[in-house]
């Protein structure tokens, strides 16, 4: 067992070394931890500003043991971490935070929404197909057009297909691999929403104010934050939060997207199990941002404040956009976080910038 809270000084492991590692483990170390990072990778971004990295599969027998003899627990920074991975590491007797409940459910859509939908929040209706008749006759259970997705490993928009008549439905699923699926109805949304939550080992819980967000092709491009909306907008996204985090026993921060209705009705997309992108903002908006809010949360601190101290528009720099960092290092209200890819691929997340004004 591990003893909590954790002080300064332990090391605790990331499955995981992408910026999202990156920016938790420079958070981390401003609280005095030293983290060690696994990811197959044998150069991750995260790896640099990391005490250790161990390269190698998640799945590794040795790596996660040597893994476990290094870290006094463990986190991750991605869903897609294999549940055999976690049950290794938790046979070897070392925590992973947050616990497999979470896991099982954020790696499967129909496991997620099932999940959501029992605890008290809304989804458009969905129904799951494992065949090509199946997906068709889930078309007309949910209506046109209805939009399928894999159940699992989709990730910024991948893996999706929209699907305009029952008839089309084969072709979708032969198109997706022939995998398990779901059809989701669509989503007449007037916004995108998320909200970043956290939940402490104690049970007590910190949301930050909503974020607005806009995606092109799947991809987030850009986050503004606190969102405007109704005081019983905020209620109910913050209800949905705590219900959520109650729900999976959860201990650390939490990523659930949101899709606004018209007359402000919120159904939840997604959850991330996980610090997300559309909380980037609080790096710079709050005094306590995501990634130490989850390093506080695991490490059995106190929840820091959630409250925003400036209004922030937050910018993904994706493939060669992130050349343009000498212009935004000029812009006296840009912050500026940069990951440390080594390569611009198109679309690739390469940094991001938050334009930071007075409430
Ligand atoms: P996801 O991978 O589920 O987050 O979906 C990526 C994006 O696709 C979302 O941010 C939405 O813009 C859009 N989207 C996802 N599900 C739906 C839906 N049921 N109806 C309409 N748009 C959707």
């Amino acid at each position: 067992m591990t003893d909590l809270p954790l002080a300064p000084g332990s090391t605790i492991g990331i499955l995981g070394g992408g910026q999202l590692g990156r920016m938790l483990a420079v958070a981390a170390s401003r609280l005095g931890f030293d983290i060690v990072i696994l990811d197959p990778d044998p150069d991750p971004p995260a790896g640099r500003v990391s005490a250790h990295a161990i390269p190698a599969p998640y799945d590794d027998p040795r790596a996660l043991e040597a893994l476990a003899a290094a870290a006094s627990l463990v986190t991750y920074e991605f869903e897609n971490v294999p549940a055999g991975a976690v049950a290794k590491l938790a046979e070897i007797g070392v925590e992973v935070a947050p616990g497999p409940l979470a896991l099982k459910v954020a790696q499967d859509r129909w496991e997620e929404k099932t999940f959501l939908n029992a605890n008290g929040a809304a989804t458009v209706a969905f129904a799951k197909a494992d065949t090509a008749e199946e997906a068709v006759a889930a078309v007309e259970t949910v209506g046109a057009p209805a939009l399928m997705k894999t159940r699992r490993e989709g990730y910024d928009g991948k893996g999706q297909r929209w699907v305009e008549h029952a008839a089309e439905a084969d072709r979708a699923f032969a198109e997706l691999g022939g995998v398990p699926v779901i059809l989701e109805a669509a989503a007449a949304f007037e916004r995108e929403l998320s909200i970043i939550a956290a939940r402490g080992r104690d049970g007590s819980m910190a949301v930050y104010p909503l974020a607005e967000n806009h995606h092109e092709n799947g991809i987030l491009r850009r986050s503004i934050a606190p969102a405007r909306l109704s005081p019983q907008a905020r209620e109910q996204a913050e209800r949905i939060a705590a219900r959520i985090l109650t729900g999976l026993d959860y201990v650390g921060v939490i990523g659930v997207e949101l899709f606004e209705m018209a007359g402000g009705n919120l159904l939840v997309n997604e959850i991330a199990p996980r610090v997300h992108n559309t909380g980037h903002w609080t790096m710079d908006g709050c005094a306590v941002d995501q990634f130490e809010q989850h390093i506080r949360a695991v490490a059995g601190w106190p929840l820091g404040p959630t409250h925003a101290i400036a209004r922030v528009e937050m910018l993904n720099l994706l493939g060669d956009e992130v050349d343009g960092w000498r212009r935004f290092a000029g812009e006296p209200e840009t912050r500026v976080h940069l990951y440390g890819k080594r390569e611009a691929k198109p679309g690739r997340k390469m940094g991001h910038v938050n334009r930071v004004k007075a409430l």
